[in-house]
């Protein structure tokens, strides 16, 4: 019979899939001999089979009541004995961390009789009250969907009433009496007192939350799998909120934001853990604790060393404090910031406790990409409104909005969702915001542990701010801040300015474009270091998509070893746009002449500054590829004009010239139309000068002692007979230029086709490149322009696919395509260099593909470089780990 329940005994950390990440780490902890209440994990098997049929599988609660009697049998305490109750925690926690987005019940076991029993065990009446009340709101909450606000309202109401020490006993009672009453009212009967009936209860709704709205948005921000279905965890109570001995805080074994050394954290003395996260009460520093406590501070670093030392990472911890006694209730190892990430890798390394193969393992393409965004620029600028804590890095200007809701609304302007504290439900928000501001709440608040999941940039618990969003204002001392108006905050230093403060190129940024050393600060050192050992491993080369000598120059200060894209189309732009009217308006092969020598000496130029910028390196220059009339005025426009003249008897002149070659040359689809190579073979003459520019422009170089290495490339190649048709011609000029190197001509494979008889077209092709935009467009049948746009969004929202394939490489369709043309290509023409240049070439997850299928280079674009360099390096020391790159 398939089992459904493990005890923490039983488990190890590499079951998550099966116990969850929460469950996996408790059972490790266990197995280490930590200090880890007792209890079990119902797996997420049992989820799923319950999430599919609406009901638990057969035997769960059997085998649920098998592993609890166990558990009461080791704390010689039973789930609702009135004299001695057990108390439990049941607990949500799937194969990916997704804090605060499903169910937690705390306290399950209480009701009218057990209440007396943990009343007269810990000798406090009003704690034991005041945890009955929090069951029934939690459970009316969680199991019943009743609206948190209508127990708090009266929890405030009792709490106005009270003195200095908080509500008595008494009033504790009767607000679980007023609790139960909005229970029931709500429900429809009683709160349950039958504590197992509380347990399976609790179990299914937290088997339930993992479809709750939020945990889906959540998911898919996250690209976390919709099907995996939560793990539950059953486990004794204990209690931080029992006097000023007890407490309950979370803990970091180095600095998250910024990778420092040294134990970060917050506490909350007589609390329960949940008051930590939710942020409503204001937490210490963690180093108050050696002052509070110093035998638990203690302990807790010496556990802390011990999780580092077994998990190699830093750990992220949740604990308890009961009467001077320290409790673990959760580790993982923690997310950190991009920076954090870079420098904690960088120091493991240091330490000796991992290797630098695994250190590029710890770091991902989509951070170093985080890091190279711009910060503020402080010079000049104004004093801060307010300082709070940052909790998650970059430079956020934007207006300011008081709610998730105006801030999902404004879709096209930069915002700042700010917040006394946030909520899940304020995750559209904050995925919609530039930046999250509260006023409460510390580094692991809500706020800030979901900010710096995604990314997104975070000042938390700035106290100085007096927030009202009913009013849609903020103030801080005598200064009002409106919905509406600008401000800035800073991510690193917790700083918030009024206005748009400037921003400056970050200091990665800076190292990578050459105007920092390597040591110039912790982070450059470790990004340096990493990026050194990728570039030392990595298999895959790493070329840029450049047009111009300047983003060559920079591709090239940024790691790139060749220009693997070079297009020729603006060069037709601009000043030169008459030219090609006259080439496309030329009747007669003299005038289509004379416009295309007229068109020679400035592509020649042009290539002179690429090959100089990239000498020694491979340029590879493509030959025109969209369609004429992009270079022709638009149909309407000229319509518009010759209608004008017409109307008021003037003689529409070369207008009237223009519209009928547009007219002519209109097309239904032009994506699928007259371009690429087909422009060749139908333009005579147009390729021709091209392929002699490029040879003109070497010879040049070599003259002036340059070492170009040019290569010419056929756009849209679908058959061989084309690709062998230009390269006949090109050949043929080639010959005619004296004094150039040796120049190879390669085909992109951008069609179906192409990729389908690879082995054809290799015999004609010194070079293969993928250009997987218009290979996912053609394989798929997408028109780019169209789809994204219009139903796009659906597709992903049903899980079609989990990313548009224009933006990670789609590995089993469009990648099978791309594996067939590769084997049969080389199978062809042993050696034949392949790469890929379309914008899939600086997507990690996309890079670990294009390397596991065998390329040569990736192509992208200038800036991303160093992220391909990265994410080369990571694919080539752990193949397998490429699709997570984004998680
Ligand atoms: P999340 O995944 O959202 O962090 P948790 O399952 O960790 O949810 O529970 C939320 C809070 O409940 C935790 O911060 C923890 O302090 C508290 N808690 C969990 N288990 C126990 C327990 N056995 N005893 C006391 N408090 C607990
Ligand atoms: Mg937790
Ligand atoms: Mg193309």
């Amino acid at each position: 019979m398939a089992r459904y329940v493990y005890d923490f005994i039983e488990g190890d950390r590499s079951r998550a899939d099966v116990l969850g990440g929460k469950g996996a780490n408790l059972a490790e902890m266990t197995r280490l001999g930590l200090p880890v209440p007792p209890g079990f994990t119902v797996t997420t098997d049992a989820c799923r089979a319950h999430l599919a049929t609406g009901a638990p599988p057969a035997g769960l609660f059997e085998e649920v009541n098998a592993h609890l009697r166990e558990i009461e049998a080791r704390l010689d305490r039973k789930l609702g004995d009135p004299g001695d109750p057990l108390l439990l925690a049941v607990r949500s926690g799937g194969r990916y961390s997704m804090p605060g987005m499903m169910e937690t019940i705390l306290d399950i076991g209480l009701n009218d009789a057990t209440v007396g029993g943990l009343a007269a065990r810990s000798g406090d009446e009003r704690f034991a009250w005041d945890s009955y009340r929090r069951l029934i709101q939690m459970f009316g909450h969680t199991v019943h969907g009743i609206p948190p606000e209508e127990f708090a309202h009266e929890l405030a109401a009792v709490r106005a009433t009270a003195g200095p020490a908080g509500p008595s006993a008494g009033q504790l009672r009767d607000l679980v009496d007023t609790y139960k009453k909005i229970f029931a009212r709500h429900v429809g009967h009683d709160f349950p007192q039958a504590p197992h009936e509380q347990l399976f209860l609790a179990i299914r709704s937290v088997f339930a939350s993992w479809n709750s709205e939020r945990a889906r948005i959540y998911r898919r921000q996250e690209r976390i799998p919709d099907d995996l279905g939560t793990a539950v965890n059953v486990m004794a109570m204990v209690f931080g909120n029992l006097g000023p001995d007890s407490g309950t805080g979370v803990a970091f074994t180095r600095d998250p934001a910024t990778g420092a050394p040294g134990v970060y954290g917050d506490y909350l003395a007589d609390a329960q853990g949940e008051d930590v996260v939710a942020g409503i009460r204001n937490t210490v520093p963690l180093a108050e604790l050696a002052r509070l406590d110093p035998v638990s501070f203690r302990r807790l670093g010496e556990i802390m060393a011990t999780l580092e030392r077994h998990y190699r990472d830093l750990c992220d911890i949740e604990f308890t404090i009961e009467r001077g006694r320290l409790w673990m209730l959760q580790t993982r190892v923690g997310k950190r910031t991009a920076a954090a990430a870079f420098v904690i890798a960088a120091q493991l390394v240091d330490e000796g406790v991992i290797t630098a193969d695994e250190a590029l393992t710890r770091v991902t393409g989509a951070q170093l990409a985080q890091l190279m965004f711009p910060a503020f620029d402080l010079t000049g600028a104004p004093e801060p409104l307010a300082v709070g804590v940052g909790a998650s890095p970059g430079a956020a200007v934007g207006r300011v909005v008081f709610d998730s809701a105006a801030a999902a609304a404004a879709a096209t302007e930069p915002v700042i969702l700010v917040r006394r504290e946030t909520n899940p439900d304020d995750l559209p928000g904050m995925i919609a915001a530039a930046g999250v501001l509260t006023s409460r709440g510390g580094k692991t608040s809500h706020a800030a542990v979901v900010a710096r999941g995604m990314g997104r940039t975070c000042v938390c618990g700035a106290e100085a701010l007096r927030i009202d969003p009913e009013r849609g204002e903020v103030a801080v001392g005598d200064r009002v801040v409106r919905a509406g108006e600008v401000i800035s905050i800073d991510g690193d230093t917790g700083r918030i300015w009024l206005g748009e403060i400037p921003v400056q190129p970050s200091p990665v940024a800076r190292y990578l474009a050459g105007e920092l050393d390597a040591e110039a600060d912790p982070l450059v050192a470790a990004v340096h270091r990493l990026l050194g050992h990728a570039d030392a491993v990595r298999k895959l080369g790493v070329r840029a998509n450049a047009d111009t000598p300047r983003d060559a120059a920079r591709a090239r200060r940024l790691g790139a070893t060749g220009v693997g894209l070079c297009r020729t189309e603006h060069m037709f732009l601009g000043e030169r746009r008459s030219l090609v009217e006259r080439l496309i308006l030329a009747d007669g092969p003299a005038e289509r002449e004379a416009a295309l020598a007229a068109l020679l000496p400035s592509q020649r130029a042009d290539f002179v500054g690429i090959l100089a910028a990239m000498d020694g390196l491979p340029v590879t220059i493509r030959l025109l590829d969209p369609p004429l009339h992009e270079f022709l005025p638009p149909l309407a426009e000229l319509t518009a004009r010759v209608a004008r003249a017409e109307a008021l008897g003037e003689d529409p002149g070369r207008d009237g010239t223009l519209l009928t070659a547009v007219r002519r040359m209109h097309e239904a689809n032009p994506m699928l139309g007259l371009r690429g190579v087909r422009l060749g073979l139908v333009v005579p003459g147009l390729f021709a000068m091209q392929v002699r520019a490029v040879a003109e422009a070497a010879a040049e170089r070599v003259r002036a002692g340059g070492d170009p290495r040019p290569e010419i490339m056929v756009p849209l190649v679908g058959d061989v007979r084309e690709l062998a048709a230009v390269r006949d011609e090109a050949e043929r000029v080639l010959a005619g230029v004296d004094g150039a190197p040796e120049i190879p001509i390669g085909t992109m494979i951008e069609v179906p086709r192409a990729a389908l008889t690879a082995g054809e077209i290799a015999a004609e092709a010194h070079f293969f490149s993928f250009g997987t935009n218009d290979l996912t467009q053609t394989a798929w049948a997408f028109s780019r322009d169209d789809v994204e746009g219009s139903f796009f969004g659906a597709y992903l929202e049903r899980g079609i696919f989990p990313v548009s394939p224009f933006e990670r490489i789609d590995a089993t369709g469009v990648g099978r395509l791309i594996r067939l043309a590769v084997v049969e290509g080389r199978a062809a023409r042993p050696g034949l260099t392949v790469g890929v240049c379309g914008e899939h070439g600086g997507d990690p997850d996309s890079v670990a593909f294009f390397a596991e299928a065998g390329l040569d280079y990736v192509s992208c674009s200038p800036y991303r470089v160093p992220i391909a360099r990265l994410a080369a390096g990571r694919a080539a020391v752990a193949p397998t780990t490429g699709t997570s790159d984004s998680r």
